[in-house]
């Protein structure tokens, strides 16, 4: 069995991840919308790493939920398998996929890298408790990162720009050695099943995917509560959150090949 997966934000948010959308997804009066951009961090990066340190702080305290827990299942009982998730949690990780067959095609939230050059550092587990002084640097291996500060934020040790979160943020390009990993495993052959789940498909490259990925009359199940841009070409519609409707499918899926 050959099989794609790919989700969005309605996964993570049965784990209490909030969405951008939305009132809900507000923090301090800001739209996240507009705090994750270039030109945000560019006028306050200050402002811009408190938001991320607290949402990193929130994602290590969520727990993967039964849909993560599903697709893992299928990663482990498909030949094929890739899951491309939009989340920058590390949520489906955690729930045990192997990271061969993974793509955050929308970064790590996880990783601290420079706003200029490619350097970058992954976190550790515990979180630094003086992220008063060093907000940017939350979790983060002092080594690794820099000893010298611009106004709390980390500065690059190899060129001193200022470090950002691993993340892509609104108008930036997808990174291209995690779009190659897509486009291989595309090009690798058409799936038997495609499973979009808990996103909105408001990204032309997620329906364009979905739809390769599909092509050679493969199954395309839409798991979302409500319609999308992709619906009318899905063989399998399931407006139900991905928690309740994941297990379910994923159960269906191995008993049946
Ligand atoms: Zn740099």
């Amino acid at each position: 069995m050959r099989v794609l997966v790919l989700t969005g934000a309605g996964v993570s948010a049965e784990s209490g991840i909030p969405t951008f959308r939305g009132k809900d997804g507000y923090w301090r009066n800001f739209d996240p919308a507009k705090l994750a951009t270039p030109e945000a961090f560019a006028r306050d990066p200050q402002l811009v790493w408190e938001w991320y340190h607290e949402r990193r702080q929130r994602i290590r305290k969520a727990r993967p939920n039964a849909a993560h827990e599903a697709i893992t299942r299928l990663a482990h009982h498909a030949e094929d398998f890739l899951l491309v998730t939009q989340n920058v949690d590390d949520l489906h990780t955690r729930a045990g996929i192997p990271a061969q067959r993974m793509v955050q095609i929308h970064g790590d939230i996880f990783v601290t890298r420079c706003s200029r050059c490619d350097w970058r550092a992954e976190l550790c587990d515990a979180e630094r408790s003086n992220f008063r002084d060093h907000p940017g640097l939350a979790g983060a291996r002092p080594s690794t990162v820099s000893n010298e500060y611009e106004d709390g934020i980390p500065k690059c040790s190899q060129c001193a720009a200022l470090m950002r979160p691993g993340v892509v943020w609104f108008g930036e390009q997808l990174p291209w050695n995690e779009l190659e990993r897509v486009e291989n495993f595309l090009d690798g052959g058409a799936c038997d099943v495609v499973i979009v789940a808990g996103t909105t498909a408001t990204f032309g490259y997620i329906i364009d995917w979905a739809l390769r990925g599909s092509r050679d009359g493969g199954e395309l199940i839409e798991v979302n509560p409500e319609e999308t841009p992709l619906s009318r070409f899905a063989t399998q519609l399931v407006r139900e959150p991905a928690a309740i409707a994941l297990p379910h499918i994923v159960d269906q899926l191995i008993r049946s090949r």
